[in-house]
């Protein structure tokens, strides 16, 4: 069994890495960005509660993204194992998790702040298929894999950036030392090229 956390600041690019290491090792990708941003998009109680937080670059509330985990990760395609990406980000997620199922590993993609904010304010993403590009690599409107229109995310202004990454700081930097204390903690430099980060992450999950 293979329960994965892709720990990271926002924009070290958790979310392409974890849509990679899915497809190759054939595990659930649990989000729950992409699923609070669906919730918003469709409506639901939770997505109105927490469209007020992600819009400012604050954390929706514990309970809230706790539930959802829950629900999730007990559905049967979960039974060999997941990864779960944006989850925990605070240390009452991580202890909540740590109650209900037991995590094989927590992979840190490590990258500077400066860094961060420039790919984060440069980034587009597919609504339809989840691609991130950025404007650097490919200045289309339309998304290289399947067509439909990029967009940039609502929290993917500089302002927010900076708010998200302070946040980031505070409260979901202590996990790394929560982790490396249960010696099940692998750190990858998130500064390589994609490939690299990516067969960088298959190792470690492999070893
Ligand atoms: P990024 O990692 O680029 O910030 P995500 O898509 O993972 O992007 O998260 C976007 C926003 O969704 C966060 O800023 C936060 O408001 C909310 N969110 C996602 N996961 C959690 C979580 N585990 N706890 C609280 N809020 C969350
Ligand atoms: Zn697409």
């Amino acid at each position: 069994m293979k329960n994965l956390v892709f720990l990271g600041p926002p924009g070290a690019g958790k979310g392409t890495q974890a849509a990679r290491i899915s497809a190759r090792l054939g595990l659930p990708h649990i989000s729950t960005g992409n699923i609070l941003r669906a919730a918003i998009k469709e409506g639901t109680p939770i997505g109105l509660k927490a469209k007020s937080y992600m819009d400012a670059g604050n954390l929706v509330p514990d309970e809230v993204v706790i539930g959802i985990v829950k629900d999730r990760i007990a559905k049967d395609d979960c039974a060999n194992g997941y990864i779960l990406d944006g989850f925990p980000r605070t240390l009452p997620q991580a202890e909540a998790l740590a109650q209900i199922t037991q995590i094989t590993m927590a992979v840190n993609i490590a990258v500077e702040d400066e860094l961060l904010v420039k790919r984060l304010s440069g980034r587009r993403v597919c609504p339809a298929c989840g691609l991130t590009t950025h404007v650097n690599s490919y200045s289309g409107a339309n998304c290289p894999t399947c067509g439909a229109a990029l967009i940039q995310r609502a929290d993917d202004n500089e302002a927010t950036i900076r708010n998200r990454l302070s946040v980031y700081n505070k409260q979901t930097q202590p996990l790394i030392d929560f982790y490396q204390q249960r010696g099940i903690l692998e750190t990858v430099d998130g500064y390589q090229d994609i490939d690299l980060v990516t067969d960088a992450i298959v190792r470690a999950i492999e070893a």
